[in-house]
C-alpha cells in the first residue's frame, strides 16, 4: 500500500509544524528573540558611541568611525545580508552625524580626505558578510533541524509498524512462525506453542521442520482418533518443500504436525517466501490453521449419520422381535384360557392357572425389556388419540384387580374438573398407571391402593393431568425414594428375592412422563405406605359426536379369518365358533382374496374379515387393499396385531380397515368389537355412507359411555346444576325431571332413549320410591334405576331395592360412583348382550 505522504503526520516543515503545531511556545520564542535583538543593539550602538567618542578624544579621529562595525555587525548578524549591507551604508551617515557632533571640523576633513570611502566601503563589506554568513547559518540549522525532525518521525513510524505487526502476530489465533533464510525459527506466536506443546526456548532457533511428523508409525490424534503414518506422508513433505523455493509459497497444505507429547495434530499450512529487493530471500513467513475441531465436527457427523442408520436397524429388530416373542406367548396365554374353560379337575385347573400367570408375567417382562430397548434407541414417539382419562383409569383399576392380595381394596377417584375429551398417548399413560398400580398391588398386603386422577394445571388448550397412586403397604425407606428411579435400582436385594421384577419399571415410567412434559416420584417412608405421582400435559378435545348403536346377532354370521400363526388363528377361531359364528381359516394372504370372491359369487359372501398385519408374503394392508379394491368396499375389516407401533392405526385406516385390536385377543374386547362393527355395517346401509374413524378397543368404550342418555329425577335447582355440570363434564348426556311425576311422563314418552334414570328419593308431588314403583307397574321393567339420596340411613338401601330400583348412591354423588354404575348396569349389560344375543 502506497502511503501518502502529504497526509502523513509529522512530515510538515519542522517550522510549520512549530507555527501550527504549538503556536504558543513559537509567539514566545519570537518575543524572547526580538528582545535579544533589541538588547544587542543597543548594547552595540552604545559601544560605538562610547567608542567613536573616546577614540576621538583620544585623537584617533580618522579611524574612530571603525567602531560603527560593532551595530553594523550585529544588524547584519540578526537581519541578514540586505540590512547588513543597508547598515554599512547607513553608518556614513551616522558617522558624519557623530563628527559633526562632536567636532565640526572633522567630519568635513573626513569627507575631504576621502577616507569615509573605503571605510564605508568595509563597513559594507562587513554588515553584508556577516549577514550573510548568519542567513547561512540560520538555514543549514533549520535544515538540519528538520531532517532531525523527519527521522524521528520515520523512526516512531517504523515502531509503530513493528509493534502493530508484532501484535498481529501476538494476538492471532492461528500459530504463526517466521523464519530465516535456513528455515531456522525467528519468531512464533503462543499459539504456535500451544499448538505443539513446547516451550519458547525450545522452539527459538529450531528448524521449522522439526515439527512435521517425524518417523512412521501409529500416533494417537488430537481428534481421539488413531492413524498410522506410512512412507508416503514423508514423500510429500519433501516435495512440497522442496517446490518451495521456485514456487514460492505453499498454499492450504493439510499434514500432520507431532506435538512433544508425540501426538498428532491435523494442520492446515500456508508458507510465504519473504524477499526483499536488494537482499533477495530473506525467510518464510508460515500460517498454520489447527483442524482438531473441523475434524471433530466431522467425525460427530459421521458417528451421527451412522447412528443413525443403526438405530433404524435397530428399531427394526426391536419392532420383530417383539412380534415374534409376542406370537408364541400369545399362543400360550390364548391356549391356556381355552384349556381352563374346559373340564379340569382342582389340581390340572391351578396348574393351568400358574401357566397363565407366569405367560402374562413373562409377556410384561418383555414388554418391559423391549420398551427400555426402546427408550436407548431414542424411540419413545408418542401418537396422538382422543380419550377419555375416566374410563382409562378404570381400565387399569380393572386389570390390577386381580392382582390384589387377599383384604385390599382398590378405590379409583375421578376429579370432577377433569374433562371427559382429552388428547395425548394413552396406551403409554396406561403404561405408566398400570405399572405405578402394579407396584403399588405387588407391596401392598393389607388395606387398600388408591388411583386419583386430578387437573393440576390448565393453560390454553391443555391441562397438567395429575394421578396420585396410593397404597398403604410396605413403604419406601426415605432414603431409598428417589434411587428407585434408576435403571435396574431396587430397595435392597431381598426384594427381588420376595417380589421379583426388574427394577425397569420406574425408570421407563419416569422417562415416559418427562417426554409427557411431566414426572414421575415418589413419597413414602418405611411401613407407612406410599402415594407416586404422575403428571403429564394433554391437550383439551373435541366432544364427540356419538351415534347410538343397536346390537346384531353374532350367531350365524360368516367370518372369515388369516393369522400365518397357526396357533394364534385356532385360538381365534374356537373363540368366533363359540359365539356361532361360521368361521373359515386362512394361514397366510394367499387365497384370501379368491375365497372371498367364491363367497360373493354363490351369495353368501362374508359378513366380517379378521387379519393379522404381519404375515409373511402377501401383509394384513397389502391384502385389505386388495380387498377393498376387488371384492368389498363396505365388508367390515378388523385388524389384529401382536406388535403396536407409532403409526399402526393411521396405517390400517389407510389401507382400508375398519378397526383395530391389539393380541393377545381378549374375548369380551373381541366380541364387542365385532358387535360394533357389525351394527355398524347395518347402520350404513340403512343411513348411508359417512366417513368413520378406525374403531379401536378405547373408542368403543368411549363410544359406549358418550352414547349413555341419563334422565335425572331431581327436584332441588341447585342439585340440578351441580349434577348436570358434573355429568356432561364426564361426558354423558343428560335430561333433567324436576320431580318423580315428570320423570314417569319423560321415560314413558320416550322409553328407548333413556339408558339409566338417577332418581332422587324424597320429590315434591311424587317421591322416587312411587315414581320407581309406578314405572315398573308400566311394565318398564329392564330401564336401571339407580336411587339418589342424602338420608344415608340403615334400612334406605333395603327400601328402594323393594321398590323396584336397581342400585342406590349417596348423595353429593361422585363422578366415580356414577360410572360404576353405568358400567355395571348399562355399559356391561350391552356387552354381555351383545355376546349372547
Ligand atoms: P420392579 O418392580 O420391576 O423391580 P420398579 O422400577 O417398578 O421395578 O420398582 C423398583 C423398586 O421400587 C421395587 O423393586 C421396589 O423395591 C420399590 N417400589 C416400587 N413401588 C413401590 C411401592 N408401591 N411400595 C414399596 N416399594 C416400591
Amino acid at each position: 500500500m502506497e502511503l501518502d505522504k502529504n497526509n502523513v503526520p509529522g512530515t510538515e516543515h519542522p517550522k510549520d509544524m512549530n507555527a501550527a503545531g504549538n503556536p504558543d511556545s513559537a509567539a514566545a520564542l519570537k518575543s524572547e528573540f526580538i528582545v535579544s535583538r533589541r538588547k544587542w543593539m543597543l548594547i552595540s550602538f552604545a559601544v560605538y558611541v562610547v567608542l567613536f567618542t573616546v577614540m576621538c578624544k583620544l585623537g584617533f579621529r580618522t579611524v574612530a568611525p571603525i567602531v560603527a562595525i560593532f551595530p553594523v555587525g550585529v544588524i547584519g548578524w540578526f537581519y541578514g545580508l540586505k540590512p547588513g549591507i543597508w547598515a554599512g551604508l547607513g553608518s556614513l551617515l551616522v558617522n558624519i552625524m557623530m563628527f559633526f557632533i562632536l567636532d565640526l571640523e572633522i567630519w568635513e576633513s573626513f569627507i575631504l580626505h576621502g577616507a569615509w570611502l573605503p571605510g564605508t566601503f568595509g563597513l559594507v563589506a562587513v554588515g553584508g558578510m556577516i549577514g550573510w554568513l548568519r542567513s547561512m547559518s540560520v538555514q543549514l540549522r533549520d535544515h538540519r533541524d528538520s531532517l532531525e525532525e523527519i527521522v524521528k518521525l520515520r523512526t516512531a513510524d517504523l515502531l509503530k509498524s513493528k509493534i502493530e505487526l508484532e501484535n498481529l502476530i501476538n494476538t492471532s489465533l492461528d500459530p504463526i512462525i517466521v523464519c530465516n533464510t535456513g528455515a531456522f525459527i525467528t519468531r512464533f506466536n503462543k499459539a504456535f506453542l500451544d499448538l505443539i506443546g513446547y516451550s519458547e526456548t525450545e522452539v527459538l532457533g529450531k528448524k521449522f521442520y522439526n515439527y512435521f511428523v517425524g518417523s512412521q508409525g501409529t500416533y494417537e490424534v488430537t481428534t481421539g482418533e488413531t492413524v498410522t503414518i506410512e512412507e508416503s506422508i514423508f514423500n510429500d513433505i519433501s516435495i512440497k518443500l522442496g517446490q518451495l523455493p521456485e514456487q514460492e509459497k505453499i498454499s492450504n497444505w493439510k499434514t500432520y504436525f507431532q506435538r512433544k507429547d508425540q501426538t498428532l495434530v491435523p494442520v492446515l499450512v500456508n508458507i510465504v517466501l519473504l524477499s526483499e529487493e536488494q537482499e533477495g530471500k530473506t525467510g518464510s513467513f508460515v500460517i498454520v490453521r489447527d483442524l482438531t475441531e473441523f475434524r471433530k465436527a466431522d467425525l460427530a457427523m459421521m458417528f451421527r449419520e451412522v447412528s443413525e442408520k443403526s438405530n433404524q436397524a435397530k428399531s427394526a429388530f426391536l419392532a420383530n422381535m417383539s412380534h415374534e416373542i409376542r406370537t408364541p406367548m400369545n399362543g400360550v396365554i390364548g391356549f391356556t384360557d381355552m384349556l381352563i374353560d374346559t373340564e379340569l379337575n382342582s389340581e390340572q385347573s391351578d396348574y393351568a392357572q400358574t401357566i397363565k400367570r407366569s405367560g402374562e408375567s413373562l409377556l410384561s417382562l418383555i414388554n418391559d425389556i423391549l420398551d427400555y430397548s426402546k427408550i436407548e434407541a431414542g424411540k419413545i414417539v408418542l401418537e396422538e388419540t382422543d380419550f377419555d382419562m375416566e374410563i382409562l383409569a378404570f381400565d387399569v383399576c380393572e386389570l390390577i384387580r386381580p392382582r390384589l392380595g387377599k383384604g385390599v381394596e382398590i378405590i379409583c377417584r375421578i376429579g370432577d374438573e377433569l374433562p371427559a375429551h382429552v388428547a395425548a398417548d394413552p396406551h403409554r399413560i396406561k403404561q405408566v398407571l398400570v405399572n405405578l398400580m402394579g407396584n403399588a398391588s405387588k407391596f401392598t398386603h393389607s388395606g387398600e391402593i388408591e388411583l386419583s386422577v386430578d387437573v393440576e394445571e390448565e393453560q390454553d388448550r391443555k391441562i397438567m393431568i395429575h394421578a396420585q397412586i396410593r397404597d398403604t403397604g410396605i413403604g419406601i425407606p426415605a432414603d431409598r425414594v428417589e434411587s428407585i428411579f434408576s435403571l435396574f435400582e431396587q430397595v435392597d436385594d431381598s426384594t427381588t428375592r420376595r417380589y421379583g421384577g426388574t427394577g425397569l419399571g420406574l425408570s421407563i415410567c419416569r422417562q415416559i412422563a418427562q417426554v409427557m412434559g411431566g414426572n414421575v416420584w415418589a413419597e413414602s417412608s418405611e411401613g407407612a405406605g406410599s402415594i407416586f405421582h404422575f403428571t403429564a400435559w394433554v391437550k383439551l378435545a373435541e366432544k364427540k359426536q356419538v351415534r347410538r348403536f343397536h346390537s346384531v346377532p353374532l350367531s350365524a354370521k360368516k367370518v372369515l379369518i388369516a393369522d400365518d400363526n397357526k396357533r394364534n388363528l385356532k385360538v381365534l377361531k374356537n373363540m368366533l365358533e363359540s359365539a356361532e359364528m361360521r368361521v373359515e381359516d386362512f394361514s397366510s394372504g394367499e387365497g384370501v382374496v379368491e375365497a372371498m370372491r367364491k363367497a360373493s359369487d354363490s351369495q353368501d359372501p362374508f359378513d366380517l374379515c379378521i387379519l393379522d398385519i404381519m404375515m409373511p408374503g402377501l401383509n394384513g394392508y397389502e391384502l385389505t387393499d386388495r380387498i377393498r379394491t376387488q371384492i368389498s368396499k363396505s365388508v367390515p375389516m378388523l385388524a389384529v396385531s401382536s406388535s403396536i407401533e407409532k403409526g399402526d392405526t393411521k396405517k390400517c385406516q389407510k389401507a382400508g380397515f375398519n378397526a383395530f385390536l391389539p393380541k393377545p385377543l381378549n374375548r369380551s374386547k373381541l366380541f364387542k368389537m365385532i358387535d360394533r362393527l357389525l351394527s355398524e355395517t347395518a347402520d350404513k346401509e340403512q343411513f348411508g355412507e359417512e366417513e368413520t374413524k378406525l374403531i379401536t378397543q378405547y373408542s368403543v368404550v368411549e363410544d359406549d359411555k358418550y352414547a349413555v342418555l341419563i334422565l335425572l329425577a331431581e327436584d332441588n335447582p341447585v342439585n340440578q346444576k351441580l349434577a348436570v355440570s358434573l355429568l356432561t363434564k364426564a361426558g354423558y348426556s343428560v335430561e333433567i325431571a324436576e320431580n318423580g311425576k315428570k320423570a314417569v311422563e319423560m321415560y314413558s314418552a320416550k322409553p328407548h332413549m333413556f339408558d339409566v334414570i338417577l332418581m332422587d328419593i324424597q320429590m315434591p308431588e311424587l317421591s322416587g320410591i312411587d315414581a320407581t314403583k309406578l314405572l315398573r307397574e308400566k311394565g318398564f321393567m329392564h330401564v336401571p334405576i339407580i336411587a339418589m339420596t342424602a338420608n344415608a340411613m340403615k334400612g334406605d338401601r333395603e327400601k328402594c331395592l323393594e321398590a323396584g330400583m336397581t342400585d342406590y348412591i349417596a348423595k353429593p354423588i361422585k363422578r366415580e360412583v356414577v360410572f360404576e354404575m353405568l358400567k355395571k348396569w348399562v355399559i356391561d349389560k350391552r356387552d354381555q348382550q351383545a355376546i349372547t344375543s
